[in-house]
């Protein structure tokens, strides 16, 4: 991969920031955080220096998947990110209960994300992973237009109903002059554990399709499998978890062609 590599300049809200890409989808539950977890890690086991960023405040997931617990230190007034898996990672799910309804109005929202990127010691990193809130609405608009993304990368699923949600979020980042990296396609096909075979329980090849009619990059298709799931819940990332399995391997294949 080429970013981080190309020394593209960040605004100057993060001067040391090689690239920020933001992690974007349509609508919520089509595997947005995992793929941006497995991204970044992903993107440390290639040797580049990551940080992530929730900003799906209204349900920060980082944490879980990272099996991070506990509170960000604070040195010179400023947050520091916690370390996991080679990752620098923060998420409001670290400054809040968990447990407490992230029920927030415009402002708040863009008052926390403004917290996330200025008030973090992100230091020097090649890459920044943005994990988006879904959607596209104000918050997400406001992101795009203030974050300095360098680019986005689309998740969805075959679905036409996600698809159609992904074909705004497109829209949204060319309306606001974010390039589109690409439409990673999650969910794929699913792989029996026991015999190997393949079933395409939403149909095959609709995010390829997707990405050509909108002359956007296809970034690859990553499988619905148990371990995908089991491994975020336990906290660790199944890139770094089982490198060399089938979901290891579609995600390192992600990490390599960003
Ligand atoms: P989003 O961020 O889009 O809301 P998540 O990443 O939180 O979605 O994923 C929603 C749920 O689906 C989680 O329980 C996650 O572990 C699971 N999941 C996501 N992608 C896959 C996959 N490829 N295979 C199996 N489970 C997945």
């Amino acid at each position: 991969g080429g970013v981080g590599a190309k020394g593209t300049e960040s605004g100057p809200l993060l001067p040391q920031v090689g690239a920020v890409i933001a992690i974007a989808s349509g609508k919520g539950g089509v595997g947005k955080s995992t793929t941006a977890v497995n991204l970044a890690a992903g993107l440390v086991l290639e040797g580049l220096s990551v940080g992530l960023m929730d900003a799906d405040i209204h349900g920060p997931s980082l944490p879980r998947m990272l099996g991070v617990k506990g509170k960000p230190e604070v040195r010179d007034g400023k947050l520091l990110p916690v370390e996991a898996w080679g990752l620098r990672a923060m998420s409001i799910g670290m400054l809040v209960d968990e447990t407490q309804a992230m029920v927030w109005r415009g402002p708040m929202v863009m008052g926390a994300i403004s917290q996330l990127l200025g008030d973090v010691s992100w230091g020097a990193l090649d890459v920044l992973v943005v994990d988006m809130p879904p959607g596209t609405g104000d918050a997400q608009l406001t992101l795009a237009q203030k974050a300095v993304l360098n680019g986005a990368i689309i998740v969805s699923t075959p679905q036409d109903i996600a698809l159609l949600d992904a074909r705004r979020g497109v829209t949204m980042f060319e309306k606001t002059h974010v390039p589109v990296l690409g439409l990673v396609e999650n969910m794929s096909y699913f792989c029996c554990p026991n015999c190997n075979h393949r079933t395409e329980l939403f149909g095959h090849g609709g995010a390829r399709d997707e990405a050509a009619r909108l002359g956007v990059p296809f970034l690859g298709e990553i499988p619905l499998l148990a371990d995908i799931r089991s491994s975020s819940d336990a906290g660790t990332p199944i890139v770094v978890d089982a490198p060399d399995s089938e979901a290891g391997r579609a995600y390192r294949a992600l990490a390599a062609g960003v």
